[in-house]
């Protein structure tokens, strides 16, 4: 006879013996079992299988953009320091020669990441449009549209990319062919109304992509539209 301190039931799943704990379901017990691991383990595999399946019929539809040697270096500094601290880290190049210049910046915030005091200074002392802003998003996500107002509210900024595990994406604007502008309210109501509709218009023509797929088909539409550089290329991990 078996006594439990913990109130609970043993149930058969699947073949293995497993004790659920009251007010537990079943999926956690199944997970604190440890019996289920390698089910478990395949199982995220195929789901990452089919996301990755996905992601590649996505760069059939919107062409990779190809990015420098120098700004795969770049990037791939700012997800080392992801991996090391798991927050969002920001660092700034050189628009022209894609090094980087000063320190990496780092939050907890994890939805933003300000500039160090180092950064700060060598922005002040920058040029109009001279720097590209590089940050981490810990999912698979394409920009948010705070990433890109700050890049056009901030003259310095020329650029922004934001590197993830498997993706780099890239916005380099060109305010000589069009301009993003702001409503009497002060909101960017033209540009989120535009991205909007390609946001449904391809929903229905693409229902089993997701959220961030049909977003970087939209940007994708509406900054080709304006001629701005936009896309994205899969990180180099070697
Ligand atoms: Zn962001």
């Amino acid at each position: 006879m078996v006594d439990n301190d913990i109130g609970g039931v043993w149930r058969t799943v699947g073949g293995r013996r497993i004790f659920i704990k009251n007010g537990q379901d079943l999926s956690t017990a199944m997970r604190e079992s440890g019996k289920f691991n390698e089910i478990i383990k395949a199982n995220n595999q195929k789901y990452d299988e089919i996301r990755k399946k996905k992601e590649k019929e996505v760069d059939e539809i919107v062409k990779p953009i190809k990015l420098s040697e120098k700004e795969h270096l770049a990037c791939n500094e700012v997800l080392e320091e992801f991996k090391k601290n798991n927050n969002e880290n920001l660092s700034i190049i050189d628009i022209n020669i894609f090094e980087r210049k000063g320190d990496i910046s780092t939050s907890n915030k994890h939805s933003s990441v300000g500039y160090s005091k180092e950064q700060e200074e060598i922005i002040k002392n920058a040029s109009e449009r001279s720097l590209i802003a590089i940050h981490n998003h810990p999912g698979n996500g394409t920009f948010s549209l705070q990433d890109i107002y700050t890049c056009i509210e901030d003259t310095k900024i020329g650029g922004i990319m934001v590197v993830t595990e498997d993706y780099i994406y890239s916005l380099k604007p060109d305010f000589s062919k069009s301009l993003l502008e702001r409503d009497s309210k002060g909101y960017y109501s033209n540009f989120e109304s535009k991205l909007g509709d390609a946001n449904d218009r391809l929903l229905s023509k693409y229902p089993m992509y997701s959220n961030n797929q049909l977003y970087h088909m939209a940007f994708k539409e509406v900054f080709e539209e304006m001629g701005w550089e936009y896309g994205r290329e899969e990180r180099n991990k070697d």
